[in-house]
């Protein structure tokens, strides 16, 4: 039987573990600290019978890193691997003084966004808890006593279409006495994948973000197929009910691309949408990638849809794309033999 990853485990679940083993609950802050702060902790705290119960029923290991990519603007673009040798992209961002690491939440993704290039490489399963609590880590370490980077979840993945893991690693990031981020350093995006809300509304009161798109159903489903399924309409209902967005802002973000998306009846029904909610607009302007069939806006075209959004009072916000050189930008997460010769230049 393959062993536990320590990693997986909340605090509840720990204290249950020191309670089967009849240790004394005072074992538990020893316990977290060394798991993720300093090792060396357990050697002096921890009884042998404790220790033993560790080496022989957990999984002590992180995921591997198999290739770093650097970016000149300093963005960081780790390869990260698994068990199985199935691999993952994880994106450390700088921001000011600070990073934000882009987690993924699934090895492919089954949303199939005509837009982004991780849907191209198909589905592969969902990550667990510890995969994804294993690329912060992995984050952190290459950092090395830098300030904690935040967290997006906005690698590859639709992060509701694997809610219950994503929520358990939220958990394990949000804990004081594990990793100890704040709900603020916090950000899940979605696609408005409905069956996922019912587990968002037991997550800690993280940010929210949906990517919109297009503020029309026919149009947004060209982009992204679930709308189908899940049209704006019922999303924005659903979200409605959210305590999780109590006293939030919904960062709504809109993928920028030329000739499609960028018409006055766009700021219109945008404004329309967006009337009476507390939300800010995210514009991220397209990232091409090898094949993609849509372009990028020239960058007076970005500032001219923005300028429009404002005049409309809408709060707005213009994202700059980071790491479009190694393929470290938004839909640009897929590892295959084309995206390294890309990479490479070749
Ligand atoms: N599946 C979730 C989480 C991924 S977030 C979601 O879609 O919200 C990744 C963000 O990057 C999303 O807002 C997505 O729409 C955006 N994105 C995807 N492909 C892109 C591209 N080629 N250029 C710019 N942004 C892209």
């Amino acid at each position: 039987m393959e062993n536990t990853s320590a990693y997986s485990l909340t605090r509840d679940d720990w204290n249950e573990l020191l309670r089967q083993e009849n240790q004394s609950p005072h074992a538990l802050s020893y316990l977290l600290d060394g798991l993720y702060r300093d090792r060396a902790v357990w050697g002096r705290h921890l009884s042998n019978h404790l220790l033993k119960t560790l080496a022989e029923r957990f999984d002590l290991t992180l995921p591997l890193i198999s290739q770093v990519l650097e970016s000149p603007d300093g963005t960081v673009k780790f390869q990260v691997r698994f068990a199985d040798g199935l691999e993952v992209e994880t994106v450390l961002i700088p921001f000011h003084k600070r990073y934000t690491v882009c987690l993924s939440t699934q090895v492919g993704c089954l949303m199939n966004c005509s837009f982004c290039y991780t849907g191209t490489q198909g589905f592969k399963r969902n990550l667990s808890a510890q995969e994804i609590v294993g690329q912060y880590l992995l984050a952190m370490n290459w950092l090395k006593g830098h300030k904690k980077p935040s967290i997006v979840f906005m690698g590859q993945g639709e992060p509701l279409h694997n809610a219950d893991e994503v929520l358990r690693a939220t958990r394990i990031f949000n804990d004081p006495q594990l990793l100890d981020l704040g709900v603020r350093q916090m950000t899940l995006s979605t696609v408005g994948y409905l069956p996922g809300f019912e587990a968002l509304a037991r997550f800690p009161q993280i940010n929210l973000a949906l990517s919109l798109h297009s503020p029309f159903d026919e149009e947004r489903s060209r982009l992204i197929p679930v709308n189908q399924k899940f049209p704006l309409r019922a999303v924005f209902e659903r979200l409605e009910d959210l305590e999780i967005l109590r006293r939030k802002i919904l960062t709504v973000e809109y993928l920028m691309i030329d000739g499609f998306n960028l018409s006055l009846a766009h700021v219109d029904a945008l404004t329309e949408l967006l009337r009476d909610r507390r939300a800010v607009v995210n514009l991220i302007p397209f990232n091409p990638f090898p094949g993609s069939d849509w372009k990028r806006p020239a960058p007076e075209k970005i500032l001219e849809f923005r300028n429009m959004l404002v005049a409309k009072k809408l709060r707005v916000t213009l994202r700059a794309t980071k790491g479009d050189d190694i393929l470290a930008a938004c839909g640009q997460l897929k590892i295959n033999k084309l995206a390294r010769n890309y990479e490479s230049g070749t």
